[in-house]
């Protein structure tokens, strides 16, 4: 039955039911998380906010349905009305909007902004795609531990404001608040090792409350707001999203999480990163079933974008699950292993076949081409939750890729930047090249196997620069004949208005 109270909350009476205090009041602002788009096409973009006056608690909506208003322009200041219109959200999706905006022209940028009651959000750029484009820009971002680092580089995103931002996961982390100011012995060792300048919101988060607490801290970051105001975002999570290195409906730790304490645990996780996220499609909850769809296709300019989810139908790490790991180990050759599951391999493979485009773009979350750490290929030193553990998979898209115009393979996961050459055999470079790799580093977490990294650099002849000593991100702009990387690096990621700069430079046509 319905309540009176839902009734009336969500009848033509509400916007004056919904208490409000004018822009200036911060108590009740229910735009503290920001605005964003995502899922940019030629004709559609989805415009994305979450009604959150208290965004550390729950959010501090009343229960019941809200209709927000937009308006959408074709001028930063909003001046021109193209579009405006309202949409209903309630408390069973946080109080998140999600509005697929249609109808549009390709290739344009646009300026939008939500409005309850006298409130307004902050005004959000975002860009369609399109065919005709001649060039295109991408900034590429993964792993952005809040405590370890502050969202500069974002800062720099936002002002560039690429065409479209990828993010392949670690937006948030799972864990425990790591005090600054801790009182154990054991815990300052960690603030020190760990250099931290702020703290996580509470516990390791579980339940769906504690990750809409999560990501709302991270949320009102200013800087990355500003980046998802900036620019459309393409997003597909990795594992702490959820829990560190996890694996379809495996915990990393199972001896700490039943099976169905996990897949409980994943239903809150995949609905709050839908909540945060400019999503098109809401998770199918069906139980220990329950599915979000991230991988999906988009065109843009010169670039065919081929975004995979490597996590949620992977089958688990073996040989030691991680980094380092026992190796070799026989469970490495099985081919029935994968990071994609079926489907999703054959979905890509025909998205392959099927693009007419100058650059084949696979945008995805771990180090897809081989890392070796020690001379002897039977030594402890392979990372199990990379490609590495997957190899028979990865050979089958590999020779997929020969047949492909200028494959080029964006990955994030490991907080240290990367560029390779991926050959036909991928450590013998005397075989046919057939692609690149360009892996960013991360936003603010930090890398404590740099170095390791870093003094294996020689082993591996198929890779051209690495640097895990610096935070930052990705900048790509292609065009029909070149894809440009270039390594964008945060002098201090500790320190407020720290300098960014371009650490490293690579085309693609200088190295064919
Ligand atoms: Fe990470
Ligand atoms: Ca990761």
């Amino acid at each position: 039955m319905i309540s009176r109270r839902r009734f009336l909350i969500g009848s033509s009476s509400v916007l004056t039911l919904t208490p409000t205090f004018g822009r200036g009041s911060v108590r009740d602002y229910p735009f503290t998380l920001g605005v964003a788009s995502g899922c940019p096409r030629d004709h559609s973009v989805v415009l994305w906010t979450r009604l959150a006056p208290k965004p550390l608690q729950g959010g501090g909506m009343p229960m019941g349905i809200v209709e927000v208003r937009y308006r959408v322009s074709n001028d930063p200041t909003m001046k021109k009305t193209l579009q405006q219109g309202t949409v209903k959200t309630s408390e069973e999706k946080g109080h998140s909007v999600h509005l697929k905006l249609e109808n549009l022209e390709p290739g344009r940028e646009y300026w939008y902004q939500f409005y309850l009651g006298d409130d307004e959000s902050p005004i959000g750029r975002t860009r369609t795609s399109s065919s005709e484009d001649k060039t295109a820009t991408f900034a590429l971002a993964s792993c952005q531990h809040y405590e370890t680092g502050l969202f500069s580089a974002y800062r720099d995103m936002a002002e560039w404001a690429p065409d479209c931002v990828f993010h392949v996961g670690d937006y948030i982390y799972e864990g425990a608040a790591n005090p600054i100011n801790p009182c154990t012995e054991e815990a300052i060792k960690r603030a020190k090792r760990w250099q931290l300048v702020r703290e996580h919101n509470g516990p390791e988060i579980t339940t769906l409350w504690d990750y809409r607490n999560r990501y709302a801290q991270y949320r009102m970051d200013a800087d990355l707001q500003a980046a998802h105001a900036a620019s459309p975002w393409i997003v597909s999570m990795d594992d702490h999203e959820i829990d560190n290195n996890w694996a379809g409906d495996i915990p990393q730790d199972p001896w700490a999480q039943t099976p169905l304490e996990f897949s409980i645990r994943r239903i809150a996780a995949l609905q709050a990163f839908y909540e945060h996220m400019p999503l098109e499609h809401s998770p199918v909850i069906a139980g220990t079933r329950s599915t979000l769809q991230m991988h999906d296709s988009y065109q843009m300019g010169p670039a065919q974008i081929h975004l995979l989810d490597t996590r949620q139908y992977r089958s688990d790490q073996v040989c030691g699950q991680g980094f380092p790991a026992d190796f070799p180990c026989e469970d490495l050759q099985d081919p029935t292993r994968s990071m994609t599951g079926e489907a999703q391999e054959k979905w890509l493979f025909k998205q392959l076949e099927k693009s007419n485009k100058p650059f084949n773009v696979i945008v995805q979350q771990t180090w897809f081409s081989p890392y070796k750490y020690a001379e002897s290929t039977d030594q402890r030193q392979w990372n199990m939750d990379q490609w590495d553990g997957y190899p028979i998979q990865r050979q089958r898209i590999i020779d997929k890729l020969g047949d492909v115009s200028n494959p080029v393979v964006l990955s994030g996961d490991w907080h240290c930047a990367n560029a390779n050459q991926i050959h036909r055999a991928p450590m013998d470079t005397k075989t046919p090249m057939v692609g690149f790799e360009f892996a960013t580093t991360s936003i603010s977490s930090i890398c404590p196997w740099a170095s390791r990294v870093h003094d294996a650099q020689a082993l591996n002849p198929h890779v051209n620069y690495v640097n895990g000593d610096k935070r930052g991100y990705l900048r790509g702009t292609v065009d029909k004949q070149n894809w440009k990387s270039e390594f964008r690096v945060v002098e201090n990621v500790r320190a407020k208005d720290s300098k960014i700069t371009t650490d490293h430079e690579i085309n693609t046509r200088d190295l064919v």
